[in-house]
């Protein structure tokens, strides 16, 4: 029979999975809901639980939401026709505080990489790819790290949304090679939107 691990220990162990979080931090934390009152840590546990089995990805942009089709996909004021394809959730919130932009999001859940056998797909190219399909777009936006493996996505899926009758641009290289949306301010993310460049016309 495997032994029982002690609770505070196997806590530390999980806490530092984490992406960011050591081992000091992790006891730290540890130690806090140890000396946190029940309901507040029962609390913590049930939101832990409900993430994993209400989060889902809606329908449509392939975002993790509680609904689907997610606020933004079923927001009516919200533009259909102009796609902003992101690799991961956590640049939509940086990208919506710049306040540019009134289309809808399309999360790609990752970069091409060969190095880590990450190929189309392992992506949500083909849900996108659907989506482009089965209702008029006009444009689609690539607003994607300009990392090696970011521009690799960003070339392919232009060469994927060529000769569709849209237009396909991407941010300006004013966003410094290398740099992360999800840590650029909104005033920087709102000029670049403007600012997008067109990769691809429109021809057919
Ligand atoms: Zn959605």
């Amino acid at each position: 029979m495997a032994a029982v691990k002690d609770p505070l220990r196997l806590l530390v162990e999980l806490l530092q999975k984490v992406p960011g979080m050591g081992e000091k931090s992790a006891t730290r934390m540890a130690y806090h809901f140890m000396k946190a009152p029940a309901q507040e840590v029962l609390g913590l546990a049930e939101a832990l639980r409900r993430l994993k089995a209400e989060m889902r990805e809606c329908e449509e942009c392939c975002d993790v939401s509680f609904r689907s089709p997610c606020e933004t996909c079923a927001n009516p004021k919200r533009d259909p026709a102009v796609i902003c394809v992101v690799a991961d959730s956590s640049h939509i919130k940086p990208l919506e505080r710049s306040g540019a932009y009134a289309g809808v999001y399309h999360v790609l859940h990752g970069t091409l990489s060969p190095m880590e056998n990450v190929g189309p797909e392992q992506l949500r190219i083909a849900p996108l790819l659907r989506r482009i399909e089965g209702r008029p777009v006009c444009e689609v936006i690539l607003a994607i790290n300009p990392t090696m493996e970011g521009e690799t996505t960003m070339l392919y899926l232009m060469d994927l949304l060529k000769d569709r009758g849209l237009r396909v641009t991407k941010l300006p290289v004013g966003l410094a090679l290398g740099s992360d949306i999800e840590y650029t301010d909104h005033e920087t993310l709102g000029k670049a939107l403007r600012d997008r460049v067109q990769v691809s016309s429109r021809a057919t």
